[in-house]
């Protein structure tokens, strides 16, 4: 096993690798950015090391202040948790090159799964059901263009090769706007990711977010460890997710469970991932595979007891997976809320001083957040500074313990989305359970009005 482990990362993930590690007994190196100083894993940190200052570009994305930040301090491995360089092949290329163990899939993997077409193609053969579409990517020629979006039938999507975070997508409903829009998406494709190759699928109207959490390690096991349920979004941001996914058949959550194990297998998939699916009339459509730990994780580790990140870290160190795919268990329901630093209904970021910060407890509860009374939360990073999760045998216990948690949670000085989430978790719908991705945006409109 690793002595000691550098985290390229910041929050509340940041945190969370750092109890992973000092379970493990294992050393872990914080980085930070100047507007991180006061964070609480950084004084609590065996070591840490300033990386620059409060622009991402400038730390936490710089490739040269972190592999110099693991040389000085004698780190044998990096994990990158979520987010700032978790995807970046080139990224996972430079660490291994230096020397040092990159917590996560080989630079291959990132790579392939970067790139939605190769993705695409690649869980096709290893028969992953995926969203009807073009054979990978889209010819010039608008009649062609044309013939295929026929046979896929209306409405279509059209979507980035390079694509992600919810950007280079459109929409098409006619023929008359189809040769424009591929076209537009294009264009858009080659500005936002340097790469104009785009795709096209059917556009399903009305589906959830389901997910598959798999490990595989490099020995050649990989087991998948149930699914999670991230139909709550908001512009393509998941605000609450829950494990399992109310209201779907086992049988067919295990078919394609099993399917995604065998496709880390065939692929040679190493460490955790999740495969992201839609879900629409009783069946299930790969969209795209995260090659890392995901901000969700919690809800599939109260499930199965399975502790996701001290797993990343065994398989790096080159364990074999101590349980097989008989041994996971699923065991009650899980539920977590994000909690951001914003206006509840407008989404205006609220960074600044926290006056009072005070978080829930009590059996079954769960916090992970690194922000703490008189915490100043940055206003240059993602607002998300904590998560509330709860575990209980069925889902409505698990809404019960949900509403008591959010009760007794305290945040003073900035606006938080708790009452949001408050008020969601006694929507009728939502507590009825299988609410489409669409929902949260159509409960927004309707409360304006
Ligand atoms: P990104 O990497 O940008 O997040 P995804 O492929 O995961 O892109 O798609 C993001 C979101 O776009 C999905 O969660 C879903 O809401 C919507 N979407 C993508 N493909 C389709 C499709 N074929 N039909 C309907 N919605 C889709």
């Amino acid at each position: 096993m690793f002595k000691k482990i550098l985290i390229a990362n910041r929050g509340e993930i940041a945190l969370r690798i750092q109890r992973a590690c000092r379970e493990m007994g294992i050393k872990a190196v914080i980085v930070y950015s100047e507007a991180d100083r006061q964070a609480k894993y950084v004084k609590l940190a065996d070591e840490a090391v300033c990386i620059g200052p409060a622009p991402s570009a400038q730390s936490y994305l710089s490739m040269p202040a972190i592999i110099s930040a693991a040389e000085v301090t004698d780190a044998e491995a990096i994990h990158p948790g979520y987010g700032f360089l978790a995807e970046n092949a080139d990224f996972a290329e430079r660490v291994e090159k230096s020397g040092f163990v990159f917590i996560g899939p080989t630079p291959e993997s990132i790579r392939m799964m970067g790139d939605k077409v190769s993705a695409k193609q690649a869980m096709i053969k290893a028969g992953v059901p995926c969203v009807p579409g073009s054979e990978g990517v889209l010819p010039d020629e608008p009649k062609e263009i044309i013939r295929i979006a026929r046979q896929i039938g209306y409405p279509v999507i059209v979507k980035a090769a390079g694509g992600g975070g919810g950007r280079g997508m459109r929409v098409v409903h006619t023929e008359a706007a189809l040769v424009n829009a591929v076209q537009t998406t294009r264009t858009e494709a080659e500005a936002a990711f340097g790469n104009p190759a785009v795709y096209m699928e059917k556009f399903l109207e009305n589906p959830r977010h389901v997910e598959i959490q798999v490990l595989a390690d490099t020995h050649r096991n990989a087991v998948w460890l149930g699914e999670r349920d991230c139909s709550m979004q908001r512009r393509h941001q998941k605000i609450i997710e829950e494990a399992p996914a109310p209201g779907i058949p086992r049988r067919i959550i295990e078919r394609v469970g099993d399917r995604c194990a065998s496709a880390c297998k065939k692929i040679g998939y190493r460490g955790a991932g999740t495969f992201e699916f839609l879900f629409e009339k009783g069946e299930f459509y790969f969209i795209e595979m995260n090659t890392r730990v995901q901000v969700e994780h919690p809800v599939t580790e109260m499930i199965t007891g399975i502790d996701i990140v001290q797993s990343q870290i065994r398989i790096a160190a080159g364990e074999k997976l101590p349980f097989t795919q008989r041994q996971v268990q699923l065991r009650g329901h899980a539920i977590e809320c994000r909690v951001n630093a914003e206006d509840p209904y407008k989404f205006t970021p609220s960074p600044g001083r926290i006056t009072m910060w005070h978080m829930p407890g009590g059996p079954g509860v769960r916090v992970d957040s690194h922000a703490y009374t008189n915490y100043s939360v940055p206003p240059n990073y993602d607002s998300m500074i904590g998560k509330i999760i709860v575990h209980a045998d069925t889902r409505e216990q698990a809404l019960m313990r949900m509403r008591s948690a959010l009760l007794e949670t305290v945040v003073e000085g900035i606006q938080t989305n708790i009452p949001l989430h408050s008020e969601l978790m006694v929507d009728a719908k939502f507590v009825e359970g299988g609410t489409s991705i669409h929902y949260l945006e159509k409960w927004l409109a309707q409360r304006r009005r």
